[in-house]
């Protein structure tokens, strides 16, 4: 199925078109490696111009090396009667992700040594992997293993581990300065719709809008397996890691849970901020929460050796909801609003970056009379222009090329687009300048 295209702007339907994006990538069998990957960002290209790159199995990353390839075919778990009570074919969960190749006749004892479930949650299937200790098995729901009788089955995972390649894909927009906006999402989950395909859709309609707007930063979008995808964009991508200022890794961000902010490892860094003060003036209940170094790939790039500014938007933070890592992740677990309120929150934060900047007050002595200059007139407008006089009093007090407008907003409790239009006017009348940025050509 094709995915509907909304109409620029309209969030009710960038999220109901991120739905049916999520609901077309759903039953394919994602892992670290492999075509399950290659048609994800295959489709994904239809959305976004991504570049695909392919990283030989044995390169050396950092300290970890890029794995053979994975691929399957097929999976089941027959019984005496040849019937399938296992099967693939019906959810690819069923599956150790990276399972070795297995085909056999074994006990009901032996079969149950290689099979998870969720005794908790007996009617769904778990999703585990093996990525990096070769092992088979297969995941089921608790109930239904309990209903196998004693006997012998043939189990056979068609699968294959072998030289390949680890692919991701990689999208830059450029903007007027080399300094970048990094997003990342990880693309190594199979039929799992939080954790990960919402981090996946979100990510391609950021790019999708952003690549029509006026950018002053660069946008750097990175669709790659958790971990070992990070850890191997960074090998290869040295050169690049200065120019980061920002970023953010996107993941279960389509449940319907309250929006949750994890800081980079430095804790204030601008995006940060940024996000924190976002998410506060949703009007809604959000979660802030200080790095810890472990979660999605915010981990490698906040690693001390790079020590990134990147943070990490969720809904409810990953481990946190029961659905986690099961078969209840599914297509009704994402909601449309929920995927649009956090493509919301994420514009509404490269906005703050895009307009953040420190300026300085050409009449810093005294107040200046705001009425000479017809200021006044432009106060308690309507709608969008509307500028406040609390604001201007602000911008004016405290822009004394120490404070962003950030700080400025953060401080008076205002908006940053109603500290932003505050400054906007203040410029127009020769009270306020920027101040030179710190910023790359
Ligand atoms: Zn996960």
């Amino acid at each position: 199925m094709s995915a509907a295209i909304a109409p620029e702007g309209v969030a009710e339907d960038v999220g109901a078109a991120m739905h049916a994006l999520i609901a077309d990538l759903y039953p394919i069998c994602r892992s670290i490696t492999g075509d399950g990957v290659r048609a994800t960002l295959g489709k994904l290209k239809a959305y976004i111009p991504l570049t695909v790159f392919e990283v030989p199995s044995g390169t050396q990353v950092l300290d970890w090396t890029v794995p053979q390839e994975w691929n399957i075919r097929d999976a089941y778990v027959k019984n005496s009667r040849g019937e399938r009570v296992v099967d693939f074919r019906r959810s690819n969960l069923h599956v150790l992700n990276y399972s070795a190749p297995v085909h056999r006749t074994v006990s009901l004892d032996e079969l149950r040594d290689h099979c998870f479930t969720l005794p908790d949650h007996p009617d769904w299937i778990p999703y585990r992997t093996s990525y990096y200790a070769p092992a088979w098995g297969f995941c089921l729901a608790h109930a239904e293993l309990e209903t196998l009788p004693d006997g012998d089955y043939e189990v056979r995972i068609d699968s294959t581990l072998a030289p390949g390649h680890l692919t991701y894909g990689e999208l830059v927009l450029a903007g007027e300065a080399s300094d970048e906006i990094l997003v990342s999402c990880h693309i190594c989950h199979p039929s799992l719709c939080n954790d990960n395909l919402s981090g996946v859709v979100l990510a391609t309609y950021l790019a999708r809008h952003l690549q029509r707007t006026r950018r002053r930063y660069t946008y750097r979008f990175l669709f790659i397996p958790g971990t070992i995808g990070s850890i191997t964009w960074l090998a290869r991508n040295e050169a690049v890691v200065p120019r980061i200022r920002h970023g953010l890794v996107l993941a279960s961000v389509g449940d319907p849970g309250h929006l949750h902010y994890k800081r980079s490892r430095r804790g204030n860094a601008e995006i940060d901020r940024a996000v924190a003060h976002v998410l506060r003036h949703t009007g809604q209940p959000i979660g802030v929460m200080d790095f810890t170094p472990h979660g999605y790939d915010e981990r490698q790039y906040c690693s001390p050796g790079y020590d990134l500014a990147v943070g990490c938007l969720s809904r409810t933070p990953y481990a946190r909801y029961p659905e986690y890592h099961t078969s209840a992740d599914n297509l009704d677990f994402v909601r449309p609003d929920a995927l649009a309120d956090s493509y919301e929150a994420c514009l509404a934060t490269f906005d703050v970056l895009e307009g953040n900047e420190a300026c300085v007050n050409q009449h810093p002595k005294g107040e200046p009379q705001l009425g000479r200059r017809g200021l006044y007139e432009s106060i308690g407008g309507k709608s969008q222009e509307r500028v406040d006089e609390l604001a201007l009093l602000w911008v004016l007090n405290l822009s004394d090329g120490g404070h962003d407008l950030l700080d400025i907003a953060e401080r008076s409790g205002l908006a940053f687009g109603s500290i932003r239009r505050a400054a906007d006017l203040l410029r127009a009348h020769g009270l306020l300048i920027s101040k030179p940025r710190a910023f790359g050509q």
